[in-house]
């Protein structure tokens, strides 16, 4: 069994890249890889560990992307879009990862004083002392149930920080089809990460994929740790349908996401077969 998507302490994971590695190693996996949103940090500090401990490790990224729906009006949506291979030092998706690590720093600093004001306060020395180079809303979420702002990181975001909580900051996310051409551009490959989130979008979801399909997307997460076996079974017919790969992974994020294990997902609800790796490296080749 592989696990293609998990998260370090790079970005909202709480696992270091080395615990990562070791975990892996633990959980008898054949090959993991290391998703950070928006940083490389995490994968660069796992690579002499994995290789020390005999663990193949694959070089990804999470990048959060905005889609304009194709069909009616409304605002963006957010995308989470995987990359594979990305086999660094690929300079110019680095220097555009940096740039994102920016925007998301100027939406950080806007959370930050929206919450004081709101009179709950995060500042933003307490966000990087978590987040790193990738401080998040999740790390927001922790500090704010540390603080006893409320009782559960769910609360803090559905009071606060969620699209409709009273904090809501927009990060000026790229689009998704510049974050495909920019993965493209490096070699790598892309992957829609949780499709089921689709579904939130209030429309439909084939014309969705349809669309990211012809946007150059090459595949898309079939197991992931909030799909069902029906869900999977479903997201592998629209791959087929629209002749894209697929990809698999637990998400991990450790005490972020609480019921998570690497690997294996939510009792047992993801387990990626190695071929689905070789299947990719084929698609990468081309
Ligand atoms: P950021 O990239 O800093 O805007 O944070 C995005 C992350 O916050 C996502 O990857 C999720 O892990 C988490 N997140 C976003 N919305 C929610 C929500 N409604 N409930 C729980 N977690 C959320
Ligand atoms: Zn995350
Ligand atoms: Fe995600
Ligand atoms: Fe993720």
């Amino acid at each position: 069994m592989i696990d293609l998507h998990t998260h370090t302490t790079a970005s909202d994971g709480t696992w270091t890249p080395e615990q990562l590695i070791l975990g892996a190693k633990q959980a008898g996996l054949e090959a993991i890889a290391i998703t950070d949103h928006d940083t490389f940090a995490g994968y660069e500090e796992a690579q002499p560990v994995a290789a020390r401990e005999g663990m193949p490790l694959i070089c990804g990224i999470e990048l959060s992307t905005k889609l304009q729906p194709a069909t009616g009006a409304g605002r963006p949506k957010t995308v989470h879009l995987l990359g594979y291979f990305l086999r660094p030092p690929a300079p110019a998706l680095f220097e555009w990862v940096k740039l994102q690590q920016q925007i998301r720093h100027e939406r950080n600093v806007q959370l930050s004083a929206r919450l004081a004001e709101l009179g709950v306060p995060v500042t933003l020395e307490e966000v990087h002392q978590r987040g790193r180079s990738m401080a998040g809303r999740p790390h927001f979420a922790s500090i704010m149930v540390e603080k006893g702002y409320v009782s559960t990181l769910q609360e803090a975001f559905d009071k606060y920080l969620d699209e409709k909580g009273a904090a809501y900051v927009d990060k000026h996310d790229p689009s998704l089809g510049e974050g495909i051409r920019q993965v493209r551009e490096a070699g790598g490959i892309t992957s829609l990460a949780h499709p089921i989130r689709l579904n939130r979008f209030g429309r439909d979801e084939e014309d969705l994929i349809r669309q990211m399909a012809k946007m150059g997307l090459h595949a898309i997460e079939v197991w992931h740790s909030d799909h069902t076996g029906r869900h999977r079974e479903h997201y592998e017919v629209l791959a087929h349908r629209y002749r894209l790969a697929i990809t698999g992974g637990s998400d991990f994020h450790g005490d972020n996401k609480p019921g998570v294990e690497l690997g294996s997902g939510k009792g047992g609800n993801v387990a990626v077969p190695r071929n689905v790796l070789e299947r990719l490296r084929a698609t990468a080749r081309g």
